[in-house]
Parts: structure tokens; C-alpha cells; sequence
């Protein structure tokens, strides 16, 4: 059976990587996480001092660029690959909010785009990848054959993130993650390189009221769609 690819875009905490993993195992499909790699790179300069909240060192950070590598590694018993930076699991590390306050300055860096663009161009090669983002139907597969735009209210989307980061005992605010969201929603949508925009084709889903098991069955649904007319040609 023919393989595409899958192009998940959307707002901070839409559900994306929750969905998209889902597709990923239900078809066999590679999941990547593209956000992390962009938060494998904040964790370094983090750690490196590069960037704190005095001081913001683009130029050292991409100076650092050619040091820092990011992959992923698959675990079976996840079920997807988690990220790797510089050879050493950080998918823990890089979900703070430490790390969610700086990403998106990171991640408005073209250098820092490029690099990780051509690496996520690389994962998708061979289709059959299921691959969550900001520009990922847009800039890294603009021929994706099925993209999908995920939105939800800023208000939904934090409760989300705020639920999940004290599920993993991080002591924070629900109104310190509603901030981070929104500016990290405002700086993805009015950066330079890449904004987050919804690509012409993209379907666009609002899942604020819909359960996890409604989105999953509606995108389920679209997949079949698009593979219906693949086998039609
Ligand atoms: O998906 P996640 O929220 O973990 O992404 C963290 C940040 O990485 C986003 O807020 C955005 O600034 C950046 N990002 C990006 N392009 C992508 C994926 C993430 O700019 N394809």
C-alpha cells in the first residue's frame, strides 16, 4: 500500500503530538516531533549560558550550530522516537517551561530553521511519516498529501499543558502557561522566517470540544479519503 506524508500544523497545545502519535502507530507510520528538536537546541544554549533571561546571544548560538546534534532514537516500548541532543536523551529536559520561554526566540533564528528543516526533510524522505509543527505543511512538505491545521481556544489549550506539566510534578500557574502560550502563538505567527501560517490546503480542525477519541476517528476518516483517491490514480 502507498505511503504519504502527514503535515501537522497548529497553535501551542492544540494536541497535535498527541494525535499525530496516534496516526503514526495506527498506520506504522514514523512520528517526529519537530518542536522538540527546536527545544533540544534552546536546552543547549540554556546549559551552554548562551541564552538566560539577561542576556540572548544569537550570534553565539549560531556560532554553537555546527556542535549541536539532534536526532532521534526509537523506543519501543513508547512506540516513537524520542529526542536525542548530542547523543544523550533529553525528551524529559526540554519539556519545562524554562525551556517553552525561550524556544520560540530560538526557533524565529533562520539559521537555526535551516538546519533543522533540512534534517526533518531528510526524516520524511520515504513517506509514511506523521510529522507535528509550526511549518511543516508549509516549508518542509509543501506536497504533503493530507495537511491538517489544529486549533483550539487559547484558554483550552493551556489548561491542557497546565494538566500535563503537573501531572509530571513541575510547580507552576495555570495563568504562567496561558502567558507562555500566547506569546509563544505570537511570536510563531509574526516571525520572519516560517511563520505559522495555515497552509491553503491545510484542513483545519478545532478540537476545543471534540474528545481525543472524536478527532482521532475524524482524522482516521480523512486518511481513508486521501488514500481512497491514491488508489484510485
Ligand atoms: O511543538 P512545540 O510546542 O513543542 O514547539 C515548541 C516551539 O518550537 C514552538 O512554539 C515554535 O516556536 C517552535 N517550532 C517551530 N517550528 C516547528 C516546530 C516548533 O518554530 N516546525
Amino acid at each position: 500500500m502507498s505511503k504519504i506524508t502527514i503535515a501537522i500544523d497548529g497553535f501551542s497545545s492544540t494536541g497535535k503530538s498527541t494525535v499525530a502519535k496516534q496516526i503514526a502507530k495506527h498506520l506504522g507510520y514514523v512520528y517526529v516531533d519537530s518542536g522538540a528538536m527546536y527545544r533540544a537546541i534552546t536546552l543547549y544554549a540554556i546549559r551552554e549560558g548562551i541564552i538566560s533571561k539577561a542576556n540572548f546571544d544569537e550570534k553565539a548560538l549560531v556560532a554553537h550550530l555546527t556542535k549541536i546534534d539532534v536526532s532521534f532514537t526509537f523506543n519501543s516500548h513508547l512506540g516513537y522516537g524520542e529526542v536525542y541532543l548530542n547523543g544523550i536523551n533529553v525528551e524529559q529536559d526540554i519539556r519545562t517551561l524554562e525551556v517553552s520561554g525561550f524556544v520560540s526566540k530560538v526557533a524565529a533564528i533562520s539559521q537555526v530553521r535551516s538546519k533543522l528543516v533540512a534534517i526533518q526533510k531528510q526524516l520524511g524522505i520515504h513517506k509514511g511519516v506523521v510529522m507535528d509543527g509550526r511549518d511543516i505543511g508549509t516549508v518542509v512538505f509543501p506536497k504533503a498529501e493530507l495537511k491538517l491545521f489544529m486549533i483550539a481556544s487559547a484558554e483550552k489549550r493551556a489548561s491542557r499543558r497546565f494538566k500535563e506539566l503537573i501531572d509530571r510534578g513541575d510547580k507552576i500557574t495555570y495563568d504562567a502557561v496561558l502567558k507562555n502560550v500566547t506569546e509563544r502563538d505570537y511570536i510563531d505567527t509574526h516571525r520572519e522566517d516560517s511563520p505559522l501560517v495555515k497552509a491553503a490546503d491545510a484542513i483545519e480542525i478545532d478540537n476545543s470540544e471534540m474528545s481525543i477519541q472524536e478527532q482521532l476517528d475524524h482524522i482516521l476518516g480523512l486518511i481513508d479519503v486521501v488514500l481512497g483517491k491514491l488508489h484510485e490514480t
